[in-house]
C-alpha cells in the first residue's frame, strides 16, 4: 500500500526538506523545530487543498497500482480511479478495509 497522502508519523522540515520519523506523542514543543537547521517541522502529509507529490500518481499507476478514491466529491482523479467511493474517509475507509480483509480471507 502506498500512502499517497503521506504519513502523520513522518515530519518534513519546511527549511531544509529533511524527512524523519517521529513517534513522540505529545510533542515536547509546538511547533517542533528541525534538529538540522532549526526550520519548522510539519507532518509529511498532503493537507486539504494541497497537491499530491508531482509524478507520484502517474508512476504508481504505470506500475500497476489499483487506485481507490474515497471522497464525497468528484475530483480530477476520479476518472483514473479503479474504485470510487463517494463518502467521507472516516466512514468509508474502515468499511472498505473490512470488506477487503473479508475478501482476502474467503479467497485464500
Ligand atoms: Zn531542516
Amino acid at each position: 500500500m502506498l500512502e499517497l497522502h503521506g504519513n502523520i508519523w513522518r515530519t518534513r522540515c519546511t527549511g531544509c526538506g529533511k524527512v524523519a520519523i517521529d513517534h513522540r506523542a505529545p510533542l515536547p514543543e509546538i511547533p517542533s523545530r528541525c534538529p538540522e537547521c532549526g526550520g519548522l517541522l510539519r507532518p509529511d502529509v498532503v493537507w486539504l487543498g494541497e497537491s499530491l507529490p508531482p509524478g507520484m500518481l502517474a508512476a504508481t499507476l504505470e506500475n500497476g497500482a489499483h487506485l481507490v478514491e474515497i471522497n464525497p466529491a468528484k475530483t480530477p482523479l476520479s476518472a483514473r480511479a479503479h474504485e470510487v467511493i463517494r463518502a467521507p474517509a472516516t466512514e468509508a475507509l474502515p468499511r472498505w478495509w473490512n470488506d477487503l480483509n473479508h475478501s482476502i480471507r474467503t479467497t485464500t
